[in-house]
């Protein structure tokens, strides 16, 4: 058997119909380059934490009690007392601005905490994690 047929395998049913092919990874990586165009789009990268409004709303912070950096997902039960310096994260910082309203996904359920930083008042809501596929079949409590 020559490294060709290796490297791809055409792939039938019991009728007999061809159902697909079989790239090996290094043919894969060969081809793939050249047909982007014809490939279904890849699942988005999760976008990197925006760790620059967490550094300007610390920098400007106005409110009358300290930055606070703990965080607690009420979903799984992760905590933790400063998610920026966890390694791994426990939690990343999913999104921030200057009114207050701080984000995190939790890396343990996903599930998404919400900090509200009000004048008198931390506000914390824990939304746990549903897939977008499921969420109209998914009933909500
Ligand atoms: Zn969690």
């Amino acid at each position: 058997m020559s490294k060709n047929d290796d490297s791809l395998t055409e792939l039938f049913d019991k009728e007999g119909n061809q159902i697909g092919v079989l790239i090996s990874a290094d043919l894969w990586a060969q081809i793939k380059p050249h047909i982007k165009q014809f490939i279904p789009s890849e699942a988005p990268k999760e976008r990197p934490e925006p760790i620059k409004d967490w550094e300007i709303l610390k920098e400007y912070w106005d409110f009358p009690y300290p930055v606070d950096t703990d965080v607690h997902c009420e979903h799984c039960g992760t905590r933790t007392e400063n998610w920026e310096t966890d390694t791994p994260r426990k939690f990343k910082l999913a999104s921030c601005n200057l009114g207050g309203l701080v984000s995190f996904k939790c890396q343990q359920c996903n599930a998404r905490i919400v900090k509200k930083h009000f004048k008198n008042e931390i506000t914390v809501e824990c939304t746990p994690y549903i897939d977008e596929k499921s969420k109209n079949m998914e009933a909500r409590y």
